[in-house]
């Protein structure tokens, strides 16, 4: 059997986007499951839309998702001669021929063509020209066979088969030397012995076009796979107000690359009712015979829980290092790693993406708790002084703090005051987070330490001494504001 050589063309005209993502990995699944190749190639050749920074959005995405190649980037402008060469050769075999008709020749047939109803097809005007004019710059197209037809037997789609009279002799070479995208993709394909062409199913209607120049060119086939688009949830075509679409803002987002890729490869691969693989399984099951034809549609919902899963079950360090930029970019300069590795433990139960995450760790960090409004309203009186004052003085006297001592700590002044738990834990969480929702609270106070605690619930008095304050000056002097 021959090694499979499975490659990833992006255009560089934008972003990277979940469509291309999920082409590039089963691609890349492919080859690392049948321990073959996987060749990235940047198809630049539309000079006019490709860019340096689309080329660096789609590397860095790869990357970030793990997708390593072990050929390339190959860049199609840097293979121009290539083209001219293989044109060259099907001119001289007969299978091509120069075209010198001018755009505006061209254009002016075409809306003829339309005028009357027809297709417009290219009519070999250049063909049977006898004499070339030798002032003119021309581009080579491809002879077309009109006879016949043409069989895309395709991995995912089954046999496909395209009327040869349908297909006219398409431009491979334009005059100004740059290659057309049917043509530069099979001299690709070929020089690069690429034995599978796994892509998006709108190439689809290309396929004959290339398998034609394939038997040009006297080169067999590779195989084909066209895999099915990506549908919004509402089962329409993907755009802007489906969400996020492009990779880079799945990382911005808080997402992980493991997440995503098991996301994707949901996206039309499926083995049983199995949802969660490790990368390790997938490339172990992966093969394109479960790649459905139906078209997927991409449901946000599954990658929320997806990467929660993902969370709770990374190695702490290694999330700690992941979230850690998240609360850097809020602000945070986080030198305390023993509080960070208690916060983000305590964190990974409640946390969707990594942003959310860092959201919700803010409290550990902060110099000065901002209490939410309405959780001060309700919980920060004056009844809860004594409370905070015996809090101060049994912690005073901890060497350090532990959760099940914490614990025993709220229970004890619970029972000795008649009040049920929440009314101690409640004040408590106020006035060490900040908010009514939390981890729970001694885990959170032996996060902390104690000199934090004390000093936030200290802050806390302060806090409501002076609302006290406040409010027995408005009973007194109602007009005042
Ligand atoms: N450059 C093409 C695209 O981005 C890919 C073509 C191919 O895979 O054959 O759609």
């Amino acid at each position: 059997m021959t090694t499979v050589r499975a490659r990833f063309a992006p255009s560089p005209t934008g972003d990277l986007h979940i469509g291309g993502a999920r082409t590039a990995l089963f691609n890349w699944l492919l080859a690392r499951h049948t321990k073959g190749a996987f060749i990235l190639r940047i198809e630049d050749t539309d000079v006019a839309r490709s860019t340096q920074e689309s080329i660096q959005v789609i590397l860095d995405a790869m990357t970030w998702l793990g997708l390593d190649w072990d050929e390339g980037p190959f860049y199609q402008t840097e293979r121009l001669f290539l083209y001219r060469e293989m044109a060259d050769q099907l001119v001289a075999k007969g299978k091509a021929y120069p075209c010198y008709c001018l755009p505006e020749e061209l254009e002016a047939k075409r809306e003829a063509a339309m005028k009357a109803g027809l297709k417009p097809k290219y009519d070999r005007t250049c063909l049977q020209r006898k004499a070339s004019p030798s002032d003119r710059p021309f581009a080579i197209r491809f002879f077309s066979p009109d006879e016949g037809k043409t069989v895309v037997e395709d991995l995912i789609q089954g046999r496909v088969e395209f009327d040869n009279s349908e297909l006219d002799d398409l431009i491979i070479l334009r005059s100004d030397g740059l290659p057309t995208y049917n043509f530069s993709v099979v001299v690709d394909d070929v020089t690069m012995n690429i034995t599978h062409v796994i892509r998006g199913n709108d190439h689809l209607n290309n396929t004959p076009r290339q398998i034609q120049i394939y038997q040009a060119l006297g080169h067999p086939l590779p195989e084909f796979g066209h895999v099915p688009m990506i549908l919004g949830p509402d089962k329409k075509k993907l755009s802007k107000r489906h969400g996020a679409q492009s990779v880079m803002e799945y990382q911005k987002m808080g997402y992980l690359p493991q997440a995503v890729v098991n996301y994707l490869v949901r996206l039309g691969w499926s083995y049983g009712d199995q949802e969660e693989f490790t990368l390790r399984e997938l490339i172990e099951k992966f093969t394109l015979e479960t790649v459905g034809k139906a078209a997927a549609a991409i449901n946000p919902g599954k990658l929320d829980w997806l990467n929660s899963q993902y969370i709770k079950k990374m190695e702490p360090d290694e999330l700690i290092q992941k979230v850690l930029p998240f609360i850097e970019a809020k602000g945070h300069q986080v030198t305390d790693r023993d509080l960070l590795k208690k916060a983000i433990l305590s964190l990974r139960e409640r946390s969707k993406t990594l942003v959310e995450m860092a959201e919700l760790s803010e409290f550990y960090f902060c110099e000065e708790i901002v209490y939410d409004e309405e959780a001060a309203k309700k919980f920060l009186k004056s009844e809860s002084m004594p409370i905070f004052e015996e809090i101060i003085g049994s912690l005073s006297r901890e060497a350090i703090l532990k959760k099940e001592s914490n614990h025993l700590l709220i229970q004890r002044l619970s029972e000795s005051r008649g009040e049920p738990l929440v009314k101690i834990a409640q004040p408590l969480r106020v006035a060490l987070t900040g908010r009514t929702v939390s981890p729970p609270i001694d885990e959170v106070m032996e996060a902390l330490g104690k000199e934090r605690v004390i000093q936030r619930l200290r802050k806390t008095m302060e806090y409501i001494a002076k609302s006290e304050i406040r409010i027995s000056k408005s009973e007194t002097n109602p007009k005042s504001k």
